[in-house]
């Protein structure tokens, strides 16, 4: 089961800088796990680690249940692809693809029958001859795919591989990567900082920031449930509304385990599931613009009461900006219910949706 455990790692650069800072994360076997955070968060320092090719500082790796942590890159069973994807001009696409077979001493024949297969897999055929100059940035990706995939590691470690690509391109290629994976079924740890990206491929997302994990989850749990005000505002095609509250009524008129309570913001309340805040306490109430529903007339219960500021189109959903008593509130609403400019609206949400970050630490 070739599984990657991750063990207190840390990697410091000899400048000081402790890109990875303390990381303990286990990858299954087989599965497709998106490493997510800002540029300089250490997401490349993490995997040239795991790969061997940056020394770890303190703790230990393990792939496949085996501590490779002072293994020599060769001998990890990983396969690597760069952002750049650092093919070799001089050599044609075959040459490329069979390298490491090559370097490994595997036999002429074998290693053309390997590029012929692969080349197959990743829709290659007709260009083995070419070299990586005479292609598109979109072929160059796929070379670097097959080049990894040919040399047959455990594990495959893909450096933001679609970050050259152009927009059309790349989700193109998102497809046809999740697809590969899934027919593979190789232990991928997918690096980028496109969170639309890592949601839409990955079984399970890392978010990093500063060479430390702020969360582990699927792409569900991160989305609608983000740990902490940090990965909150990273996650999301739409930012996340982040509201200065004060909770007014931890309890609410119910009793059972699940009472909602309700949280004062500008412009209003909200309700919430409140479990051990007390009455008066300070946090920051965040909800997606997808959570609230906007309505025109009278609603019951708690409700956030603003003006329309403006909307912005965003296909067939339209992101509306309320002035909440001078916050601004996002909500999207489908297209055909936008309203106009100026117009008196209510907010409401319901309380599983509204999550209640601690003021000073971010913390849920
Ligand atoms: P990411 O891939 O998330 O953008 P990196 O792993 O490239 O982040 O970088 C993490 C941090 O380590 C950054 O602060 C970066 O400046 C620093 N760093 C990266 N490579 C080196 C290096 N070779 N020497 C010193 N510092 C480095
Ligand atoms: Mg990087």
């Amino acid at each position: 089961m070739a599984g990657i455990d991750i063990e207190g790692l840390a990697t410091v650069y000899p400048n000081g800088v402790r890109a990875v800072d303390g990381l303990d994360v286990h990858v299954e076997h087989g599965e497709f796990f998106a490493l997510l955070g800002p540029s300089g968060c250490g997401k490349t320092t993490l995997l040239r680690t795991i790969a061997g090719l940056e020394p770890a500082s303190e703790g230990r790796v393990r792939i496949d249940a085996v501590d490779v942590t002072r293994t020599e890159p060769g001998k990890r069973g990983v396969a690597m692809v760069f952002q750049d994807y650092a093919l070799f001009p001089h050599m044609n696409v075959s040459e490329n693809i069979t390298y490491p077979l090559k370097v490994r001493r595997v036999a002429m024949a074998t290693r053309t029958a390997t590029a012929e297969r692969t080349a197959g897999a990743l829709s290659l055929q007709g260009l083995l001859d070419r070299k990586p100059g005479q292609l598109s940035g979109g072929q160059q990706q796929r070379v670097a795919l097959a080049r990894a995939i040919a040399s047959e590691g455990k594990v495959l470690l893909l450096d933001e591989p679609l970050s050259n690509l152009d927009a059309r391109l790349r989700l193109e290629a998102r497809t046809f990567l999740k697809k590969l994976q899934r027919d593979l079924g190789i232990t991928t740890v997918f690096v980028t900082h496109d969170q639309a990206e890592a949601l839409a491929l990955a079984d399970r997302i890392a978010v990093m920031e500063a060479g430390k994990l702020r969360q582990l989850g699927t792409p569900r749990e991160v989305f609608a449930r983000p740990a902490n005000t940090f990965v909150a505002n990273f996650i999301g095609s739409t930012p996340m509304n982040l509201l200065p509250g004060t909770v007014s009524n931890p309890n609410g008129s119910r009793r059972d385990s699940d009472a909602v309570g309700t949280v004062s913001v500008t412009g209003g309340l909200l309700p919430a599931t409140i479990f051990s805040v007390p009455s008066g306490a300070e946090v920051t109430v965040g909800i997606r613009p997808e959570y609230l529903t906007l309505a025109t007339g009278d609603v019951s219960g708690p409700s956030l009461r603003g003006q329309v500021v403006v909307a912005e189109n965003l296909g067939t959903q339209s992101l509306v900006s309320v002035d909440c008593d001078g916050t601004l509130v996002g909500v999207t609403v489908p297209e055909e219910d936008e309203p106009a400019p100026g117009a008196p609206v209510v907010l409401t949400a319901p309380a599983s949706r509204v999550l209640l970050y601690d003021r000073e630490s971010g913390e849920l």
